[in-house]
């Protein structure tokens, strides 16, 4: 009898597997339709000076709304692309998209667009870049590649072709999430990048631990000495916005302290806000 338990609790198990494949299978074919149709949007991310007095910069972020299951957060389905080997055809949207609308926005406003690990692999990023910059007539010097700490140690060789190409042509990279993904610091100083962004969870703890705000300060010391731009991202309570004002951690700040991603229609007027000093510390929520 126990022995046919659980065999029972086996098939079980084996159905619920099924049950998860056939979900999955289904995700990556909603995925590749949504692909084609170019149903992936894009929401920005402002960054804003420390004191909110200027808005320099904009944060693209991919946004898929599943017809049954609704938003689909895009850790989720940008890793179903880079399982699919898609995840390039969303870059090529998605920059495409944040072009246009920057080009809408007042000239001082750059944008910046994430990368997969994916596209730095192959050189055909190089011509989706430049003839999405020709297309739209967008300056290099206002558009920004956010690449993954991570994805910086892989392959560099390559990587570093690529990036060091693309900012010769006045393009900025950023290091994004920087420090979760380094075994050693001594990279550092060689990658082909202009800008930090600290991660959000060098942030999360810093007025209740002294300790974690001297380590966040060791970060953009470091990142001063090397001439790297700083982005602090995650940035939520008033109390950590003061504190980064206070020792000088941050050239830009992104966080929902300022505001929430929103829509590109929305940017120009929070720029305006910002430089009639009216936009204080809150959130904005479209
Ligand atoms: P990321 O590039 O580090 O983007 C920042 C994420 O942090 C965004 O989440 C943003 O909404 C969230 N965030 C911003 N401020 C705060 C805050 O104050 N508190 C908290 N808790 N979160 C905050 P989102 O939009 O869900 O994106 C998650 C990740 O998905 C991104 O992390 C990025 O790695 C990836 N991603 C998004 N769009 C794209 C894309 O177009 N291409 C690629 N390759 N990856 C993308
Ligand atoms: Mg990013
Ligand atoms: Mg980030
Ligand atoms: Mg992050």
């Amino acid at each position: 009898e126990a022995k046919s338990r659980s065999r029972g609790r086996l098939v079980f198990f084996a159905e619920e597997m099924d049950a998860r494949y056939v979900e999955r299978q289904r995700l990556k074919t909603d995925l590749r339709a949504a692909v084609d149709a170019g149903d992936i949007s894009v929401a920005y991310q402002p960054m804003f000076k420390p004191d909110g007095s200027a808005l320099e910069c904009c944060e693209a972020l991919a946004r898929w709304t599943h017809p049954e299951k609704g938003a689909i957060p895009p850790n989720v389905f940008i890793q179903v692309a880079e399982e699919m080997g898609i995840v390039s055809e969303i870059t090529r949207q998605v920059i495409k998209k944040a072009c246009r609308d920057c080009m809408t926005w007042p000239e001082h406003i750059s944008i910046s667009v994430n990368l997969s690990v994916q596209d730095l692999r192959n050189e055909l990023i190089i011509d989706t870049v430049t003839s999405v910059l020709a297309e739209t007539g967008l300056a290099p010097g206002r558009l920004h590649l956010e690449v993954t700490e991570s994805s910086l140690i892989e392959e560099l060789s390559t990587v570093r072709l690529i990036l060091e190409q693309l900012r010769g042509y006045g393009i900025t990279v950023a290091i994004d999430d920087f420090g979760t993904g380094f075994s050693s610091l001594s990279y550092l100083d060689t990658l082909p990048v202009d800008v930090v962004k600290i991660d959000r969870s060098f942030v999360r703890n810093i007025c209740e631990d002294v300790r974690r705000l001297k380590l966040l300060r060791g970060i953009v010391t470091l990142s001063r000495g090397l001439n790297l731009q700083i982005v602090v991202e995650g940035v939520e309570t008033r109390e950590q916005l003061a504190l980064l004002i206070k020792y000088n951690c941050a050239d830009l700040i992104q966080g929902y302290v300022y505001s929430m991603p929103v829509s590109s229609s929305d940017i120009e007027e929070l720029s305006q806000l910002a430089e009639r000093k009216e936009f204080e510390a809150r959130t904005y929520v479209a």
